[in-house]
């Protein structure tokens, strides 16, 4: 499988070479140059096959002979090596927990396949790589673990000062070792503008070897279809509808892949907090990147979604077909926050704030179409956001044992302004 660049479609490059650059030298994203097609009697046979199985034959067509079948799946192995279980909360509403990976939430998926993938990379060509993230939550702490210790790979973390839960901060930035974590005085955009400055700056990528492990990269975005299929495998519904708890639009836009691979999902619900400049698009055609608001589900506060184009050309760039298929909603936080209690007082379910923007735009879906089997995505333990949510059910609660761990340690973080030299220099001498 080639990858070609959004913004230049005529450069192809390898598996191997997307991977590394994150993104293309012109800035854009990479996509595959086909969709595979998988087999229908996989699809017959899912509920059968194991999660190594079904992820091994879903990535092998989307990466290339670089990889070996017997390292594709030992990478997907490991990568996968936990629980994604469907659970019943009502009648037709599903919830698929992607929580129960090392870092309690859905992008240890994405950063473990990629750490395991360019760790490979690194053997093959010898060479350290500088991995480098913005992170507005999770992104930070997945990756962090993902790479700590790994040799011949040196991660670096930038957040915005102020704006990720004390908790989440601890999460990645108390590692040290590989692990460098930079705090800056500014939005997530602004971190999301300076890895993007970074790409695009000569001087600095002669000197590292840089990737991006946001969910951008295209290591991120594959093993993201997984759970898909893992959640087609333990129920089969043709009538499946996935609502998506969506800020940078990685994990729809690993959705909507599956689908186009083969799996049958009938729609997709793009849910959002007030960020809701996708569901905005999904309505109107129109487009309009803005800056973003905070909202007690900070890791979907984007303004300007990275996956969007992605996401756009595999409708071949059409408001009409995507609009068909995809349903946009969004809902304020005082609404977010009802939604975790009445699940709590209705099914004794403890929502986060993030499965509870998910929860509720597939609610809103359903009022118009009642007979779906509805599935939306959990994508974090809700103890990683323990006062939003102990606020809104109204009921203290337990600390998953991994974060307990963590709350005598401090986060060791350089700081940063949004000045790009600043950070230039930063990451040439100091890291
Ligand atoms: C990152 C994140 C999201 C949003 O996922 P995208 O792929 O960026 O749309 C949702 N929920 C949680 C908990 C996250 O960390």
């Amino acid at each position: 499988m080639k990858y070609y660049s959004l913004t230049n479609p005529s450069r192809k490059v390898s598996f191997q070479q997307a991977v590394v650059e994150g993104l293309a030298p012109d800035g854009g994203l990479y996509m595959p140059e086909q969709i595979p097609a998988l087999p229908a009697d996989f699809i017959q046979q899912l509920p059968t096959l194991s999660k190594t199985d079904i992820g091994f034959t879903v990535a092998r067509p989307l990466v290339d002979e670089s990889i070996s079948d017997a390292i594709l799946r030992k990478i997907v192995e490991e990568t996968i090596d936990f629980e994604f279980p469907l659970v019943a909360i009502e009648d037709n509403v599903h919830v698929l927990e992607l929580f129960h990976g090392p870092t309690l939430a859905f992008k240890d998926v994405g950063a473990r396949f990629m750490s395991r993938t360019l760790r490979h990379i690194a053997q093959t060509i010898q060479r350290e790589i500088t991995v480098l993230v913005a992170t507005s939550g999770d992104t930070g702490s997945a990756v962090a673990h993902g790479f700590y210790k790994v040799e011949g790979i040196k991660v670096v973390i930038l957040y915005p000062s102020g704006l990720v839960s004390p908790l989440q901060e601890k999460q990645f930035a108390t590692l040290g070792h590989n692990i460098h974590t930079i705090k800056i005085n500014g939005t997530f955009d602004d971190c999301q503008q300076l890895v993007k400055h970074a790409f695009q700056d000569q001087e600095l990528r002669q000197a590292k070897f840089l990737t991006s492990a946001n969910s951008i990269n295209i290591a991120r975005l594959i093993p993201q279809t997984f759970y898909y299929f893992f959640a087609w495998a333990q129920q089969a519904h043709k009538h499946t509808v996935f609502s998506v708890p969506s800020g940078n639009f990685g994990n729809l836009t690993a959705g909507v892949l599956a689908k186009k691979m083969g799996l049958p999902i009938k729609s997709f619900i793009a849910s959002t907090n007030v960020n809701d400049v996708v569901p905005e698009y999904l309505h109107t055609g129109e487009f309009n990147p803005r800056s973003s608001q905070q909202t007690i589900s900070n890791a979907m506060d984007v303004g300007n979604p990275s996956n969007f184009p992605r996401l756009l050309k595999l409708y071949n760039n059409n408001w009409q077909s995507i609009a068909k298929e995809i349903h946009g909603y969004s809902f304020t936080d005082e609404e977010t926050r009802n939604a975790m209690l009445n699940v709590y007082r209705e099914a004794g379910y403890t929502l986060d704030p993030h499965g509870a923007v998910g929860y509720a735009g597939l609610k809103k879906y359903m009022e118009k179409d009642p007979d779906a089997f509805g599935v939306f995505l959990e994508t974090a333990h809700p103890s990683k956001f323990p006062d939003v949510v102990a606020s809104a059910i109204q009921e203290k609660i337990v600390l998953h044992p991994s974060l307990t761990e963590l709350q005598n340690k401090s986060a060791q973080s350089i700081s940063c302004s949004t000045n790009f030299s600043e950070f230039k220099n930063l990451l040439l001498e100091k890291i």
